[in-house]
């Protein structure tokens, strides 16, 4: 195998109540991605398509997640990579992310499967690294394993992946305004209440007792976040109004995707997702501001060839 296409999932970080720790790869929302080998050592990056980024190895996240894995190999030769972005940097889904995990799970299936998805996260997070200044896990975790997971630990690194209920569908909608995930991180304080932090542990174990026993009810009384989300949803405009409208639509929960300004809706069943996807909609219809709004499985896969 000499090249090969993947298809690079958006992914929704945090879930609520599982900030830095928790996140969850969509199905049908997400860039791709051509890796092809060659005999020259190093990355290349040679053509992006659908957004403005860098096309400078060290400056794009895929050379740099790229590199790490290269470093760490016994491959001699090196990579051209071709990226398609559908996901638009600074949106909330791990557009980073995507790049990161797509660049690294394809090298390694070009270098027979060197590495395990551990150390793949590993070699991504570096590239998440470049993009916001931490190293986290919680998106390009869930891009790479699929569906669900858990990063347990971050010293050592652990990640459990989840049990993904077969009827659960995410609804995003992307108001169209910018927020580097940078910014997002400087307005959190660095320290919570211990009250704060009861309501917190209570619902993200919840959550995955729910996800694993395919328990709506519990799921839905799990999607709650006492410490992030009053702080960073003043950055989203009509964030409370969304909210609300996606909950009185039949949503199961709803929270802002990662660092915003990306609102996530979980429901049971499509069709209660779609209905989910337009009364969000109207409440920026009405607003009057611009917005993308997707409805998505959960991908149960991760990177994977097309
Ligand atoms: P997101 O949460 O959507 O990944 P971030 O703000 O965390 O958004 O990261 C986007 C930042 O990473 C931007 O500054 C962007 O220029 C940079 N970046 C570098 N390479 C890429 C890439 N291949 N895909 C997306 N963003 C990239």
């Amino acid at each position: 195998m000499k090249e090969i296409k993947v298809f690079c999932p958006a992914t929704i970080a945090n879930v609520s109540c599982g900030f830095d720790v928790l996140g969850l790869a969509l199905e049908s929302v997400g860039d791709e991605m051509l890796v092809r080998k060659k005999e020259t050592p190093g990355i290349k990056i040679t053509k992006i398509e659908g957004q403005d980024l860098p096309l400078e190895t060290n400056k794009n996240v895929a050379g740099v997640a790229g590199l790490a894995l290269l470093n760490a190999s016994n491959y001699k030769g090196g990579f051209e990579i071709e990226i398609f972005k559908n996901i638009k940097p600074g949106s909330g889904i791990g557009s980073s992310a995507a790049s990161s995990a797509g660049a690294v799970w394809a090298m390694n299936e070009l270098i027979d499967k060197q590495f395990s998805k551990l150390e793949l996260v590993q070699f991504a997070m570096q590239g998440e690294k470049l993009a916001s200044n931490v190293a986290h896990a919680d998106n390009v975790a869930p891009a790479i394993f699929g569906g669900f997971t858990l990063v347990r630990s971050y010293e050592p690194l652990d990640i459990v992946p989840v049990n993904t209920p077969n009827q659960l569908y995410a609804t995003v909608i992307h108001p169209q305004i910018e927020i580097k995930t940078s910014d997002s991180r400087k307005i959190l304080k660095t320290n919570i209440s211990l009250e704060k932090g009861i309501k917190q542990w209570g619902n993200l174990g919840g959550l995955i007792a729910g996800l694993f026993t395919e328990d709506y009810e519990l799921i839905s009384r799990s999607l709650e976040d006492h410490i992030i989300e009053p702080v960073r949803s003043i950055l989203i405009p009509g964030f409370d109004a969304v909210k609300a409208s996606a909950i009185s639509a039949g949503a199961l929960g709803c929270g802002i995707s990662g660092s915003g300004p990306s609102i996530f809706a979980l429901s049971k069943g499509q069709e209660t997702a779609q209905i989910v996807a337009q009364t969000m909609s109207k409440v920026y219809e009405e607003i009057g501001l611009d917005f993308d709004v997707h409805v998505s499985k959960i991908c149960s896969k991760g990177v994977k060839l097309i």
